[in-house]
C-alpha cells in the first residue's frame, strides 16, 4: 500500500519483490503497526522525503533473504524493524554510542519503504529479535509505541511489584499490557471518560 505523492490517497499497487545489498536483509512482514507518525508521513511532514512512498515502522515478520556480509541473522528467524532503521557504524554520533542519533539513519515508512507491504529490505542493523511467546501481531506495536512505553519504565525506579501510572492513550496506551507483562509491573488506569459519566 503507497502514497503516490504528499497528501495524496492510499493506492494499492503491485511491485517487484526488492532484493537485500550487502549488509541488507529482506524481511517477509506478516503484521505491521498502524502509528499517527503514518499520517503525517501520508502527508508529507518530514523533511527530505521522496515518492512513492510505503508508510509503516511497526514492522514485524521473518527474516527471508539474506545480502552479503549478513551475521549472525539467519532465514526463517522472526524479527522486527521499528522507527531505528539502523545505523552507519561510522558516522560521529554512532562512534559516540548514540546510535539512534545515526547521521545516515533512514527511518521506515518514512525516509524508505515502510511495512504495508508484503516483503521490506532494511539494513541488517535494525533488526530486533522477536521472541517466540510473542505474536506478530502483539510484537509490531511495540517497534516504536511499545518502546515508548517501555523506555519511560526502563528510565523509572520502578521495579516488578510497583504500581505505576502510564499517562497518555492511544499509541503508548495501547501496548502497556504486553510491556507490563514482560516486568511484571501493575498498572492502574485513570479514565476521564468513565469520571464524566
Ligand atoms: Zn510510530
Ligand atoms: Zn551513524
Amino acid at each position: 500500500m503507497q502514497v503516490p505523492e504528499a497528501g495524496a490517497d492510499w493506492e494499492l499497487t503491485s511491485r517487484e519483490i526488492p532484493e537485500p545489498g550487502r549488509g541488507e536483509v529482506r524481511v517477509r512482514i506478516e503484521a505491521c503497526g498502524v502509528c499517527h507518525s503514518d499520517f503525517f508521513a501520508k502527508e508529507g511532514g518530514f523533511p527530505g522525503m521522496t515518492w512513492p512512498l510505503i508508510p509503516g515502522h511497526e514492522i514485524a515478520g521473518v527474516v527471508d533473504a539474506l545480502g552479503d556480509d549478513v551475521r549472525p541473522w539467519r532465514v526463517g528467524q522472526r524479527v522486527g524493524v521499528g522507527w531505528f532503521g539502523g545505523n552507519c557504524g561510522w558516522c560521529d554520533p554512532c562512534r559516540l554510542g548514540d546510535l539512534m542519533g545515526c547521521e545516515n539513519t533512514a527511518v521506515p515508512g518514512i525516509w524508505r519503504d515502510g511495512g504495508y507491504a508484503e516483503y521490506i529490505v532494511v539494513p541488517q542493523s535494525a533488526l530486533a529479535a522477536i521472541p517466540d511467546a510473542l505474536s506478530a501481531e502483539e510484537a509490531a506495536p511495540l517497534l516504536c509505541a511499545g518502546l515508548t512505553t517501555f523506555n519511560a519504565l526502563r528510565h523509572s525506579n520502578a521495579r516488578p511489584g510497583d504500581r505505576v501510572a502510564i499517562l497518555g492513550i492511544g499509541g503508548t496506551w495501547a501496548p502497556r499490557s504486553t510491556v507490563r507483562g514482560e516486568d511484571g509491573l501493575r498498572d492502574c488506569r485513570h479514565r476521564s471518560r468513565d469520571r464524566k459519566g
